[in-house]
């Protein structure tokens, strides 16, 4: 095919995004896929030659780069080399994913635990194993992407609730014949928003409804409840959620998704999901670095203590400075800018000063609502958030955010 000549939709997609970018490097308005060269104690990573505070990772508890969990990568790499021999379900498995598999379950609470070669493609094959035509899945309008193409990809009725609205959710149970099979799933804490969902109502609903419960903890494991096992925990609700979905991405310093429930709903996936009959194992280094992780979470509790006083700190002190930084109650920090425009500048301000944030626009988050999506981790000290927190309050005024903008945006947007 002659991109440069041929005229067919595939091309204009490609044409179209290219000069997006293009134009954005112009301007030097283009923030994504900058490479990191280093990281660096104390929550800072070498960016283009300059070391910055970073203030856009998923490493929540600071765990990249850890001694144990990279001593044990290492470990796995002398005893089983750097592959496997293909799938799970043929060569592929290893003793140590049937070890990671038992500390997952252990830690989720849960008889066992299955892993998969990323959190997107958990999402993926659990959602369109589990339902298909003729059954219904229900999910929060605000949910990942990976969960939004697992239920598209199942060919189950796909209906969708207004974001975090219990009533909503009720309304739609209703209206579906009380005989079907019906999955409801959401993240337990969203990812552009950091906002926590209804669980105890949603919970309710499920067990009132027969319906069956998914939660995609991405952003919760590490970070909610008193030792960082998530949303349950938090609550104080053992043993609700019937698929207890994670990633090894995030909090975990590794790769990989899995869910954890009862041992035949584990069982039945390892025979019936395709991401785990139909693609590699996840590699030794990464199954024992991600095994390893979870037992430093349990035996450095103060990690999970020391990313709430940061959480908290790190909130006060922005809403002290006017940002407005919408319903987040986690480590993931919305600061709302208002049109793209104003994100993209708001960036460059911010990193500019060594803070690395990154922005969020649209169409991954409703027109006017473009935001900075800053995250905390236990890996910033004190003084560092305080920094940080100045040069986005000098970027706020010098752009016009900090003048209640934002927040009337918002607001006209809601009505
Ligand atoms: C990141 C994320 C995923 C995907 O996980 P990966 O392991 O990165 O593929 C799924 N769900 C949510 C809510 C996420 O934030």
């Amino acid at each position: 095919m002659d991109l440069a000549t041929a005229n067919d939709n595939v091309v204009k997609r490609i044409h179209y995004m290219v000069n997006r970018v293009r134009q954005l490097t112009e301007q030097q308005l283009y923030f994504y896929n900058q490479p990191i060269q280093e990281i660096r104690g104390g929550g800072r990573v070498l960016v283009n030659g300059r070391e910055m505070g970073m203030y856009a990772s998923y490493s929540y508890l600071g765990l990249i780069g850890h001694p144990r969990i990279n001593k044990a990568a290492q470990e796995a790499i002398e005893k089983y080399g750097t592959g496997t021999h293909g799938v799970r379900t043929l060569a592929g498995t290893l003793t140590i994913h049937d070890e990671l598999e038992e500390t997952i379950a252990d830690f989720r609470g849960a008889e066992a635990a299955v892993t998969f070669s990323s959190g997107y493609a958990t999402n993926l094959t659990v959602i369109s194993t589990l339902v298909g035509r003729g059954d219904y899945v229900i999910s929060d309008k605000y949910n990942h992407a990976s969960i939004v193409d697992g239920c598209l990809m199942s060919g189950a009725k796909f209906v969708r609730f207004r974001h975090n609205d219990m009533a909503a959710l009720e309304s739609r149970l209703k209206s579906i014949p009380s005989d079907a099979t019906k999955l409801v799933v959401a993240d337990s804490v969203f990812s552009m928003d950091g906002d926590i969902i209804d669980f105890p109502r949603m919970v309710a609903l499920c067990q009132q409804y027969n319906a069956w419960l998914m939660i995609d903890e991405a952003h919760s494991v590490g970070v909610l409840g008193k030792t960082g096992r998530g949303i349950e925990e938090h609550f104080d609700m053992p043993g609700v959620i019937d698929i207890k979905m994670g990633t090894l991405s995030k909090t975990i310093p590794s790769v990989g998704g899995y869910v954890a429930g009862k041992k035949e709903l584990i069982d039945y996936l390892r025979h019936a999901s395709r991401a785990y009959i139909f693609s590699a194992a996840l590699p030794p280094a990464q199954a024992a670095a991600a095994n390893e992780a979870f037992k430093v979470i349990l035996d450095e509790p103060w990690r999970v203590e020391k990313l709430n006083a940061n959480t908290r700190q790190f909130l006060d002190g922005l809403k002290a400075r006017g940002f407005d930084t919408m319903q987040t109650e986690t480590a993931i920090v919305p600061v709302l800018c208002g049109q793209d425009d104003l994100a993209f500048a708001m960036t460059r301000e911010c990193q500019q000063k060594d803070v690395f944030v990154l922005p969020v626009v649209s169409p991954a988050v409703p027109q006017g609502l473009a935001r900075l999506r800053a995250t905390i981790t236990a890996a910033h000290e004190s003084d560092e958030i305080e920094h940080a927190m100045n040069v986005m309050e000098a970027a706020g005024h010098k752009l016009g955010i900090l003048q209640g903008t934002p927040a009337q945006a918002a607001e006209t947007l809601k009505r």
